[in-house]
């Protein structure tokens, strides 16, 4: 990694933000500037207690900035004052269930949060000297959810066309067409990374893996939607991580990286691992497999994501290193160890965990 640049994070409170921020702080020197808005999903107690471990030389290098992305002078400011050389755009409403049920919120932070910080981020390209330009990078972190449902076969690649179905996902196709025309109209140079789902410790327990496990250990009813049938790909998010700083560090300009874990599993297969495993290294009275219930499908729920990698894969040697039944252990370890968080995550925003049956 580069030495001693300036990085802002957008969403850095956040699960995937939050893991990026960690590494830096661990292993790169950059100066690193978190803009989050600390919305119900955003949390810092992870940052916070890495950078009191890791003393007064992390803390230099850190700041946090409590902003709204969709507030224009807020972004305007913040990057006049931070003069970032390096992007990562993670800020984003993120809960599909959620964006069904009051989809105004995405429309604000995920279509005109990406607008704000374009703007901003190109008014200040324009004015520093063509040697910083050379090296500045806009690097907006969208999801594969933008292409749409696969059937039985195929997979996602960086030439798919969009085919987004739900609020979040046409919010976040929306951003990235955005980021397209701003490197393509005026040259801002952007890059787009379309990951596939994410799972690991610190994320907000509405998601399905933290929802499954916190569920479980706390002897809940675990809901599933429809049959369980619906396909998505696993990635653990330190390998999404990975992938993001070598995207940052030799990607190429104004292309798109699909990111993948080769970790396909249907939702009725999760749960019946999870089940397992914490039936070995938590066990109760009755097998945890008996908590789970049925509810009604949600509408537009996506069938099958699947993403083929080869891509980033080729060009940057990336490959993700965690397999998934390792990364899930890893995972319902430490919510074992972290109930009180994901409790506390869960009161927040006073929202119960249960599938909401629509
Ligand atoms: P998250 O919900 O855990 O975190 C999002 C963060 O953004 C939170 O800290 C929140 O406070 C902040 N935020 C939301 N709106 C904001 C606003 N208007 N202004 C400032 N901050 C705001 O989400 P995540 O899972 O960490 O996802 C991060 C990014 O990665 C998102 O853009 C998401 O679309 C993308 N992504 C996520 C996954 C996944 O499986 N989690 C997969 C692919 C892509």
């Amino acid at each position: 990694m580069e030495n001693n640049i300036k990085v802002l994070i957008t969403g850095g409170a956040g699960f995937i933000g939050g893991a990026l921020i960690r590494k830096l702080l661990k292993e790169s020197n950059y100066n690193i500037f978190n803009l989050d808005n600390l919305s119900y999903s955003g949390d810092l107690q992870s940052i916070d207690s890495l950078i009191q471990s890791l003393g007064k030389n992390a803390q230099k290098r850190y700041k946090f900035i409590k902003g709204d992305i969709s507030n224009k002078e807020t972004v305007e400011n913040v990057i006049q004052e931070t003069k970032p050389e390096l992007i990562f755009h993670l800020a984003a409403e993120t809960h599909v269930d959620k964006s069904i049920i009051c989809p105004e919120n995405f429309i604000l932070s995920n279509i005109l949060g990406t607008f704000n910080l374009l703007e901003s981020s190109l008014n200040y390209y324009k004015k520093i000297d063509p040697e910083k330009q050379k090296k500045f990078k806009f690097i907006h972190i969208s999801t594969d959810e933008v292409f749409g449902s696969l059937p039985q076969n195929g997979f996602f690649n960086e030439n798919t066309k969009y085919d987004p179905r739900s609020p979040y996902s046409a919010s976040k196709a929306s951003s990235d067409h955005l980021v397209k025309a701003w490197f393509h109209t005026y040259g801002l140079p952007c890059i787009i990374t379309n990951c596939s789902n994410n799972y690991g410790p610190w994320q907000y327990p509405e998601k399905l893996i933290p929802n499954i496990i916190s569920k479980a250990i706390q002897q809940k009813n675990i809901s599933i939607y429809g049959s369980g049938k619906n396909i998505r790909d696993w990635l653990y998010v330190d390998d999404h991580v990975e992938a993001l700083l070598l995207i940052a560090e030799k990607g190429k300009i104004g292309s798109s990286y699909c990111v993948g874990g080769f970790g396909e599993r249907t939702n009725k297969e999760v749960q019946l691992l999870i089940c397992k495993i914490l039936d070995e290294i938590d066990p109760k009275k009755f097998p945890h497999s008996r908590l789970i219930k049925n509810v009604i499908d949600r509408p537009g729920h996506d069938k099958r994501y699947a993403i083929n990698s080869t891509k980033i894969q080729q060009e940057l040697d990336w490959k993700p290193q965690i397999k998934f039944e390792d990364g899930l252990k890893k995972t319902i370890y430490w919510y074992l160890n972290n109930l009180e968080w994901a409790k506390k995550m869960m009161e927040k925003s006073g929202y119960s965990g249960d599938r909401i049956g629509f």
